[in-house]
């Protein structure tokens, strides 16, 4: 059975194509710049990457080129030929446990979380209306990021804040990065055969964020209400003082709008070091004596191994450590760096192993007191299979 899991923004939609269950990838491929005129259609099949440009006006043309295409290179005999679609969703606030079947009813309630994640959620809005326009029967489901992270306890999720904008704009938190944190969390329980574990997952990437798992089960996590919490980012700056939002508004006469703006989009790596949002710029600026880049990653490197101890506590121990995502998965420096700091609990790095990248490795000795793992993380698998799992109630 062919599922096509898509991941739709404001001007682009990504998508992966998969034959399931056998869980193997057939094809991938983005729409990009939708909405101009110089809009680019990008597709990897049998190893070979193909571009075009085209004018590409909303979604529904994007989907509609990109079902063309690949029945156009018979990868789809026909339009029936795609069973299932499956889509991302970042906000699902309190209102989604789990994945789910599209009805009108979930749409409207995705579309009114917009004000939670106006960037995000409109667009997978158009995304999953375009692929009702181009397959008109199409099954389709969504993931949301949020949702593994429902299992957070009220004294967990609440802020300190007047309760009025809890009960009224749903002021909370939410989490994100859900489905790769479960990814990699259920991968390693079914590889060990975990029956009882405490697990805190560490997915490094341009967005980047932790969570603390226990028995398969989120406790904690350290994105808020949005993902502007939590450690820094490629641009964004984690938890900071919420003062710095009045304080610099007057300074540079700005709405808070545009200072939280700069708080996602010109902090973290890129604001501190000045140089780059990308962890390789910042480690190769490091390594030719950039002072601001190696402090970019010391201050984020502190801020990991914080919320580690914080989860130390909160679970009562560790048991293992999962490294995902483009940094997790690539940076040898970034996991040396955090578990170095973790020897004082018996932590006991592999040096051989931890070179390695993207591979499903143990990197730490038989004799560490807490196991780290690398697990490359698979987003558009884990969407693939819970579509599966709705479509044919498996
Ligand atoms: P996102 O999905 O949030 O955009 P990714 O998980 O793709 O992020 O991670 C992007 C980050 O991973 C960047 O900082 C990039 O430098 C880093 N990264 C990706 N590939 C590599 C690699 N081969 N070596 C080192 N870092 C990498």
């Amino acid at each position: 059975m062919k599922i096509m899991a898509v991941n739709a923004g404001s001007s682009s939609l990504k998508f992966q194509l998969l034959e399931m269950p056998e869980e193997t990838v057939i094809t991938e491929g983005i729409v990009e710049r939708i909405g101009l005129d110089d809009s680019y259609y990008t597709i990897n099949y049998k190893g070979q990457k193909e571009k075009q440009t085209f004018a590409c006006k909303d979604h529904t043309k994007a989907v509609e080129k990109v079902i063309n295409d690949l029945v156009g290179k018979k990868i789809l005999s026909s339009l029936d030929a795609l069973e299932g679609v499956g889509h991302r969703i970042v906000q699902g606030a309190d209102c989604f446990k789990g994945s789910v079947l599209i009805t009108r009813e979930v749409k409207e309630t995705i579309r009114d979380l917009s004000d939670l994640a106006p960037l995000h959620n409109p667009a997978h809005i158009m995304g999953i209306e375009a692929f009702e326009k181009i397959l008109p029967n199409i099954k389709q489901t969504v993931v949301f990021d949020t949702s593994f992270h429902q299992t957070m306890k009220e004294e967990v999720f609440m802020y300190s804040i007047p309760y009025e904008w809890y009960e009224k704009y749903r002021v909370r938190k939410y989490g994100a990065h859900g489905t790769s944190h479960k990814y990699v969390s259920e991968f390693l329980i079914n590889k060990l055969k975990l029956k009882e574990s405490k697990i805190v997952t560490l997915h490094l990437g341009n967005g980047a964020s932790l969570a603390a798992i226990k028995n398969g089960v989120c406790v904690d996590t350290s994105m808020g209400l949005t993902p502007l919490e939590g450690i820094p980012m490629g641009t964004r700056s984690g938890i900071i003082d919420p003062t710095v939002v009045s304080f610099m508004g007057e300074k540079l006469k700005a709405d808070a709008k545009t200072i939280v703006n700069d708080l996602n989009k010109k902090s973290g790596y890129l604001g501190v070091s000045g140089i780059s949002h990308d962890s390789r710029d910042i480690e190769k600026a490091m390594r030719e004596g950039n002072r601001r880049a190696k402090l970019a990653l010391d201050i984020q490197i502190k801020r990991i191994v914080d919320y580690i101890g914080s989860y130390y506590f909160l679970l009562e121990g560790i048991d293992y450590l999962i490294f995902t995502a483009g940094i997790g998965e690539n940076s040898e420096y970034i996991r040396t760096k955090i578990l170095e700091r973790l020897s004082f609990l018996g932590v006991v790095i592999d040096y051989d192993k931890i070179k390695v990248n993207r591979e499903f490795l143990k990197i730490t000795k038989e004799n560490s007191k807490i196991s780290a793992f690398v697990v490359p993380t698979n987003e558009e698998l884990a969407i693939a299979r819970d579509t599966y799992k709705l479509i044919t109630n498996k």
